[in-house]
């Protein structure tokens, strides 16, 4: 016997059209990619995300098809968060850190349509749109007078003048809420980036995760500062469950420095705020020295990467703000753990909640996780074996966008398909999950992946270079930072300066390795594959030049 309750397809339409009729005058502050303060209401959201789909509809497009943008967090990526995806199209949010020749290939990969652009990428734009055949409309998000004459982009269009005269009215279409609603990719561990593939249904089902108080407690009373970007992963969930309750929502736009972090989170009275432990370094660094304190942030989530037991220390006790440690992939949508306490907690000294703070916490409802050995034997939760972490749930991917590297599922006994996160982890008798280590072959600095493979291509590709491994170290800015490891061909001659160099141009800037390690040897396994781990611990005392 089925229920007898209403069904009705989750749908991120369903989000937008309750923030307007709840919720419509709650307020949207985004600093602009020009500087200046813009500030409209959840009700202008839903009337402009109506005009982006009337607009989409004017383009020759299909069910979802996929609409790109290369944009900071602000009002204008919002309403394509909405018009996009309520519309049934695809909202492929692309990273602009990334080497032009990665977004050129993801582009292509995805196939994207239409894509949107904030005007400070334009260089980026120019650099790749000849070579992206798939796009056939270019938006830069600007007024009509704003928009630049000489291009280059053909028919490049404003997002004004594209989007808005058109009608404001739009019935939201009905559709199987299982159809894909938005994709982000991820720097994979072998070969080509690959993409997570989100659907309303699992994007839905997220939002309302998010918003629980054991998650990011967000309400109608928060006024909230996602400083993560839209770029990674949909800013963790946050413009949807900003919809679900009914927030206020503040954008930072490219201003992530310190200064303009801590002046955006006190004139718009920011009670909730998120983003990477480099964003809160920043921060933390701006306020120090002249003694400035937060009238009004109470809560801020932290993730992407470990956050650092002093800087969990400083915002509890030095500034009375609770840190939220979370951990998550752009596979999971993102969140799969957060760290608050239990009730049992709550009596413990100061310094033994902080040593709970600084796991990354418990799984939230939805997220199913175990540790197991190297035989698939799931390991106990005692807070000491340390295996290899592996997640199911309905906001976690079963696999890439076109099937791109295979079957990554790990089944169970029961058949159940379980996602490697390639981390290592321990999880206690509490359910406090800590990672331990990665298995993955990758570095992340600064919240942004780069791939050890990349950086190790590169150096091969040298004539002076017979071997490279690549490998991240402790940085107590960006976390880690690649160092590359060379073996030089015999007779042949480079220095750290020239291989450095030879790194220009090839790779994005801010991937280039700091060091190279000139050695005899890199160690290899069994199977002739580089043996990462005995090479970082050949390295653990190893200092980056200047620290
Ligand atoms: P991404 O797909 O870019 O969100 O990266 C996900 C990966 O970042 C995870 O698999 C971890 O390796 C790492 N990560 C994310 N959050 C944390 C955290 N709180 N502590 C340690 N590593 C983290």
């Amino acid at each position: 016997m089925l229920g007898l309750m209403q069904d009705q397809p989750l749908l991120i339409s369903s989000l937008i059209e309750f923030a307007e009729r709840h919720h419509g005058d709650g307020e949207i502050v985004s600093r602009r990619v020009e500087g200046d303060i813009h500030r409209y209401t959840w009700a202008d959201v839903a009337r402009r995300a109506r005009q982006v789909a009337n607009a989409l509809e004017g383009e020759d497009l299909l069910f979802s098809d996929r609409v790109a943008t290369l944009a900071w967090n602000g009002y204008r990526h919002l309403e394509l968060y909405y018009g996009v995806s309520g519309s049934g199209r695809v909202l492929h949010t692309i990273n602009p850190r990334l080497h032009p020749d990665q977004i050129a290939w993801i582009a292509n990969h995805a196939e994207d349509q239409i894509l949107c652009f904030d005007l400070n990428f334009l260089p980026l734009v120019q650099a790749v749109h000849a070579r992206c055949p798939t796009v056939k409309r270019w938006i830069a998000l600007c007024d009509a007078d704003k928009l630049p004459a000489d291009s280059g982009i053909p028919g490049l269009l404003s997002y004004e003048a594209w989007m808005g005269d058109r009608s404001t009215d739009y019935a939201w279409p009905r559709f199987d809420e299982n159809s894909a609603s938005s994709m982000c990719y991820t720097s994979g561990t072998t070969g080509n980036p690959k993409a997570a593939l989100y659907s309303h249904r699992s994007t839905l089902l997220h939002a309302y995760a998010a918003a629980l108080p054991d998650v990011m407690g967000i309400s109608a009373r928060d006024s909230v500062l996602p400083v993560v970007p839209m770029f990674h992963v949909n800013a963790w969930g946050i413009p949807y469950s900003a919809a679900l309750t009914g927030c206020k929502l503040v954008f930072p736009g490219p201003a992530l420095d310190g200064k303009s972090v801590y002046e955006l989170i006190e004139a718009e009275g920011v009670t909730f705020a998120a983003g990477v432990p480099t964003v809160w370094q920043m921060l933390l660094t701006h306020m120090k020295p002249g003694g400035l304190r937060f009238s009004t942030l109470k809560r801020t989530v932290i993730g992407g990467s470990a956050c650092p037991p002093a800087m969990i220390h400083a915002f509890q006790q030095d500034y009375g703000v609770d840190v939220l440690h979370a951990w998550g992939m752009t596979e999971m949508s993102p969140l799969g753990t957060l760290c608050t306490l239990k009730n049992k907690h709550l009596t413990m000294p100061a310094d033994a909640q902080d040593a709970i703070r600084q796991k990354q916490g418990r799984a939230i409802f939805g997220v199913d996780m175990k540790i197991i050995d190297g035989n698939g034997a799931e390991l106990p939760w005692d807070g000491k074996a340390s295996g290899d972490l592996l997640v199911k749930g309905p906001w976690i991917v079963k696999e890439y966008f076109k099937g791109e590297g295979g079957d990554p599922l790990v089944p169970d006994a029961q058949g159940h398909g379980w996602f490697p996160t390639g981390d290592v982890a321990t999880i206690d008798a509490d359910g406090f999950l800590q990672i331990t280590d990665r298995s993955k072959d990758v570095i992340k600095s600064g919240g942004e992946w780069i791939s050890s493979i990349d950086i190790e291509n590169i150096a091969v590709a040298h004539p002076a270079v017979l071997m490279a491994a690549c490998i991240g170290v402790a940085h107590p800015k960006w976390d880690e930072r690649p160092v590359v490891a060379v073996v030089k061909r015999p007779g042949a001659e480079v220095t750290r300066e020239e291989l450095l160099k030879f790194y220009e141009g090839k790779t994005a800037k801010w991937q280039i390795p700091d060091d190279v390690l000139f050695v005899e040897a890199i160690p290899l396994g069994a199977t002739g594959k580089i043996l990462k781990t005995r090479l970082r611990e050949q390295f653990k005392d190893y200092r980056l030049p200047g620290l």
